[in-house]
């Protein structure tokens, strides 16, 4: 039990919320009686009330509440308009949403929280989940690296909310079959902690350099992984989510061959931007000196944390799989520089942590670089990929030489939300003189430069895991590897129409997300079947074409349309 003198208060069993809401036996009588408003028109008063609030705040409370209470009508507003709702459900509006959680928290129960003091009874807390029966994905936080804004304890689990809502909306895995959770080890920012309003244990994290501690954490973390089979079954899929650096690699390393699960801020960032490289190589290769594979291209990375070690990593592993390279030289060109410099082979290898190994390569002067951009002159990558959550990293003289050196260099400034990008979809055109191919985190509006429109585009993880986490559901998959996140990047490379090519953009457009995840489901569910993995809804050999295997898919998705009628 918590400490009793720090003053939490037991909720008793059961856990109920209080409501000012009575249950009666019936609902008649309690809406007006005329005939049914159109979903259609609701969506649309939806839309128009968005409009109206004064700040993006007020429209994902407006939302929020919303879905707290007519969940049909939220998803099919999301639907309605994806790259008008999408921001304000996911980022970058889901950053203020949780430095405000506390503010704006309505008492309504939005997943489950553990806490430390649940060990020994997760299994019990995880059965208090009203929809415990239809559990199909987690998604779980610790809330200690919320997108680039640091350690926000409790108040990180807007970020698995507005997760699961982009599986339900873009991936079309029904609302119940979702579970947010938010794991309560404390949090270390004295400022969230005193906030009298904040919920959260008002504790510290444990100590990343304590033994004991760490293996209480780890613990625990098994406890809960056993806890979700034990309740929601073999298949339930759980995805990690901003998790802070040294927790995040060793979890994931725990439990990725033992569970379906992945790590959506290394790997799934790593599959979405893979796909850029990949789909802007039709970019790079029509251009004299231009990247016609991956392997012509030399990367360097500012940041080299989750994201851009898993980026780095799955970019190696691409090379090897599709270009038949060796994985040493794979690794060769791709460069990362963290908060020291650039990482090179001068490092303490003893205390070097092992993602960043495989690109610890020598300097042939030998001496350190402490800079991007002295990296940037040595190095002359043709892709820079900002990662490192510090804004206004990717400066003028940076992208200018990367220009004079290549002829279309990829620019991707993915630090969100977008206070932290590296660089602005503006200064990367104009400094590069429109020959950029930027890609960004959170969204740009498009750019006018020169009497040309440029539409940047949003490396957004929500092309990649709806689709991923409801191919792994379709086909009953027991775990997930890298194999499927290159699969998941090559299928979304596929999808980026040539007239977003033509204006130098290397993700189709936020509207298509949804088709895309129907696409990026059937190839993972494909790839799983080949390996002899995944035991469900497999079809007899050569009984199916793919577009047969997209239909089928389609019809098992969760269509807020459908559910309104069948609700009439
Ligand atoms: P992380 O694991 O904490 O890693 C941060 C990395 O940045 C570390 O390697 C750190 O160096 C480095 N760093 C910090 N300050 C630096 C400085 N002044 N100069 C150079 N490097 C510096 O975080 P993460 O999960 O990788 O996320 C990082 C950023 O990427 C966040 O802003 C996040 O929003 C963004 N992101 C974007 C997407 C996307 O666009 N799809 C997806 C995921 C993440 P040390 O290793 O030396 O500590
Ligand atoms: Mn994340």
């Amino acid at each position: 039990a918590p400490p009793k003198d720090a003053g939490y208060f037991e909720l008793k069993a059961p856990h109920t919320v209080p409501t000012t809401t009575p249950q009666s036996k019936s609902a008649t009588g309690l809406l007006p009686r005329g005939p049914a408003v159109p979903l259609e028109l609701r969506v649309q008063n939806l839309l128009a009330r968005l409009d109206s609030q004064a700040t993006d705040l007020d429209r994902y409370c407006l939302l929020h509440n919303i879905l707290e209470t007519d969940a049909t009508l939220y998803f099919a507003t999301v639907l309605a308009d994806v790259p008008r709702v999408m921001p304000l459900v996911y980022t970058p509006t889901v950053g203020a949403a949780c430095q405000n959680f506390s503010k704006i928290h309505t008492y309504q129960p939005k997943g489950i929280y553990l806490s430390k003091y649940d060990k020994g009874n997760v299994a019990d807390v995880l059965r208090n989940w009203p929809f415990k029966d239809d559990t199909k994905v987690i998604c779980v936080t610790d809330g200690e690296r919320i997108l680039g804004l640091g350690d926000l304890g409790a108040n990180g689990m807007g970020i698995p909310v507005g997760k699961l809502a982009l599986y339900t909306g873009l991936g079309g895995i029904e609302p119940e079959a979702t579970l947010p959770i938010h794991i309560d080890f404390g949090c270390n920012v004295d400022a969230v902690r005193d906030d009298p309003l904040y919920m959260g244990l008002k504790e510290k994290r444990p100590d990343k350099d304590n033994a004991a501690e760490v293996a209480e954490y780890d613990a625990f973390m098994e406890e809960f992984f056993a806890a979700v089979k034990e309740v929601f079954g073999e298949s339930c899929m759980v995805q990690f989510e901003d998790f802070g650096n040294s927790n995040a690699f060793r979890f994931l390393e725990n439990f990725q061959d033992k569970h379906v699960c992945f790590n959506d801020d290394i790997q799934g960032t790593a599959s979405v931007v893979l796909a850029g490289v990949m789909s802007s190589l039709r970019i790079t290769s029509n251009v004299p000196g231009g990247a016609k594979s991956l392997k012509d291209h030399t990367f360097v990375f500012l940041g080299a944390g989750e994201a851009g070690c898993g980026i780095a990593s799955l970019i190696a592993e691409a090379i090897v799989m599709e270009e038949g390279v060796s994985m040493s030289e794979a690794c060769a060109n791709i460069w990362l520089v963290d908060s020291r410099g650039l990482v090179t082979d001068r490092r303490d290898m003893a205390t070097l942590p092992h993602h960043k190994k495989p690109f610890a390569h020598s300097l042939e002067d030998g001496g350190d670089v402490s800079t991007l951009e002295e990296a940037v002159k040595k190095l002359k990558p043709s892709c820079v990929i900002g990662v490192s959550g510090q804004p206004q990293t990717f400066t003028k003289s940076i992208v200018e030489e990367m220009s004079a050196n290549h002829p279309r260099p990829l620019v991707f400034a993915l630090s969100n939300p977008t206070s932290k990008a590296e660089c602005t979809a503006e200064q990367a055109y104009e400094w590069s003189d429109g020959q950029a191919v930027f890609a960004s985190g959170s969204p740009f509006p498009p750019v006018q430069f020169k009497g040309k429109t440029y539409q940047p585009a949003q490396g957004n993880n929500a092309y990649i895991f709806p689709g991923v986490g409801l191919g792994a559901i379709f086909c009953g998959a027991t775990r997930l590897d890298s194999e499927d996140m290159i699969t998941a990047s090559k299928a979304l490379a596929d999808l980026v129409p040539q007239d977003k090519i033509d204006k130098g953009a290397c993700y189709p457009a936020l509207a298509e997300a949804r088709e895309v995840s129907i696409q990026i489901a059937a190839a993972v569910a494909c790839g799983q079947w080949k390996r002899g993995t995944g035991g469900k809804n497999r079809a007899g050999e050569g009984e199916e074409t793919r577009e047969q295997l997209v239909e089928r898919i389609r019809g098992s998705m969760y269509e807020p349309e459908k559910v309104w009628r069948e609700g009439l």
